[in-house]
């Protein structure tokens, strides 16, 4: 029998254990695992908050169907039935821009005739076909990127917006390769991305006419996808499919290699033994547990950065406001000065997240561009963003609900030289492989990316107790 520890009842570690018990089911293997979480909950930034007949996600609201680890997982724990999908206005996201909202594009005529991009800067976007591939090697930022192939003005009213909507990040410091590996090889294999565009709706042409399956009908940006109880359903119904023990109320302050082992030593003094270890908790959590172990890992983990975030979730009487709630909600670049970074129309996202005759609508502010909103008074927080929503929808009356929720540590931020940092972090541990780790701070943040990296470490879990049996 291994035992196998987790640390960390986020989506990562949970989806971790699981992916271990089932791979160890087929392998034929006898495990037992155990979850250590330092909270008194589980799901790490995963909670749907239900008050006064609003669902308010603290942190994620769902994840996109494009990809399908997490589907996958839902139907492995046949907990698919309660999915909900967004409702198909969702797809109709905007950007605030010059005082104005404008829809999204979502094709080439709709971006034609579209005003958030000017025709100077349409021209500049579409001569993206002729700049020159860059050469691989070296790690550029997404704003280096964006300039060199897009313009500027496609980089402050499309890049930004979309790096402060997943990252919450600023795009002058964060690695395209880290944060969009696909973009990234998108230039390395056709040149450039119109080049990718085309190349590849032709391939799709040609399979469908072929009868090949292709991608989901959702299209490039999938469908966005959560629970009818909100998405805290899912780390719900991973922790019910999980045999092994979960811990929770107990951070681990250390990991001690003994000759064969691990021991965790918990903050109430207690020690626990395990054969293999797995960290699925933040990265300058890992650093901390390890300080004594590896002092080079540490110092690697400690340089991955956290942009925090306000959470503002504000419900209102649907007939006191005026403004079109129909669709996704908008993302705000930074050179219009708002203090949030956007905003979700979530009662229009999904059903039944505000009482009958209500929304809820929910601000973004924060992020790594403006950090010290963390600390400011709930009052500020709600007057600030009052402020940005009057100006933004003309919503004058006060809110009749309000939530407000705090990350300091939101989300890791890719900056510029992650990747070396974390090949560095490979070499380091590679006199202790039975020490492996998982979660959002190394290789994409979105819940799809945490189940697949969750896969991943269960797959190198089989492989060490397989090597260590032999
Ligand atoms: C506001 C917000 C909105 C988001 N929206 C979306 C979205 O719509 N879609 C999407 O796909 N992604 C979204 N994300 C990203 C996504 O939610 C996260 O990347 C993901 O949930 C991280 O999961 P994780 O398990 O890796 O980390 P976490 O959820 O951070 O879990 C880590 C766990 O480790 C525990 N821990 C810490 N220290 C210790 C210790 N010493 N001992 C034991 N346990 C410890 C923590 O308490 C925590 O429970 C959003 C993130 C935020 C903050």
């Amino acid at each position: 029998m291994t035992r196998i520890a987790i640390i960390g009842a986020g989506i990562s570690g949970l989806a971790t254990s699981y992916a271990i018990e089932q791979q160890a089911k087929q392998a034929g293997l006898d495990v037992e695992t155990f979850v250590v979480e330092k909270e008194s909950r589980i799901g790490g930034k995963i909670l749907s908050v239900q008050e006064d007949g609003f669902l308010c996600e603290w942190g994620p609201n769902g994840f996109l169907d494009n990809k399908p680890m997490t589907l996958d997982l839902c139907r492995q724990l046949k907990i698919d039935p309660q999915l909900l999908r967004s409702d198909d206005n969702a797809r109709k996201r905007f950007i605030y821009s010059e005082k104005i909202l404008h829809q999204m594009p979502e094709n080439g005529p709709a971006f034609l005739k579209s005003k958030l991009i000017s025709w100077p800067g349409k021209f500049r976007l579409a001569g993206e076909m002729v700049v020159p591939k860059r050469q691989p090697g070296g790690d550029e930022t997404l704003a280096e990127f964006g300039r060199r192939r897009l313009g500027d003005e496609a980089l402050n009213k499309l890049i930004s917006p979309m790096v402060s909507g997943i990252f919450a990040g600023n795009p002058e410091t964060m690695s395209l390769k880290s944060c969009f590996p696909r973009i990234y090889e998108l230039e390395q294999q056709y040149g450039g991305l119109i080049r990718a565009m085309l190349m590849l709706a032709k391939k799709k042409r040609a399979d469908i006419k072929a009868g090949k399956a292709v991608a989901s009908a959702a299209g490039p940006g999938g469908v966005l996808t959560s629970f009818r109880g909100g998405i805290q359903e899912l780390t719900d119904g991973i922790a019910a499919g999980i045999s092994g023990g979960i811990l929770s109320g107990q951070g681990v302050q250390k990991v001690e290699q003994k000759k064969d082992s691990f021991s965790l030593h918990l903050e109430e003094g207690q020690q626990l033994d395990a054969d293999i270890v797995v960290t699925a908790a933040p990265a300058f959590a890992v650093a901390d547990m390890l300080d004594e172990l590896n002092e080079n890992s540490s110092s690697i983990l400690r340089q991955i950065p956290y942009a925090t975030m306000n959470v503002v979730c504000f419900g209102y009487q649907k007939e006191r406001i005026q403004f079109d709630l129909n669709g996704f909600g908008y993302l705000i670049p930074k050179a219009e000065g708002c203090d949030t970074l956007g905003t979700l129309w979530d009662s229009s996202i999904f059903s039944d997240r505000a009482p009958e005759g209500m929304v809820l609508l929910r601000s973004m502010m924060g992020g790594a561009a403006n950090s010290a909103a963390i600390d400011l008074s709930e009052e500020e927080v709600k007057s600030r963003t009052m402020k940005d929503l009057k100006q933004i929808m003309g919503i004058d009356c006060e809110p009749e609900f309000v939530k407000i929720f705090r990350h300091r540590h939101a989300i890791p931020q890719y900056t510029r030289g992650h990747g070396q940092r974390l090949l560095e972090l490979e070499g380091s541990l590679q006199n202790c492989p039975d020490l492996i780790l998982t979660g959002n701070s190394f290789y994409g943040v979105g819940l799809n990316d945490c189940v697949n990296a969750a896969n991943q470490a269960a797959t190198k879990v089989i492989g060490r107790i397989q090597q260590r049996i032999l």
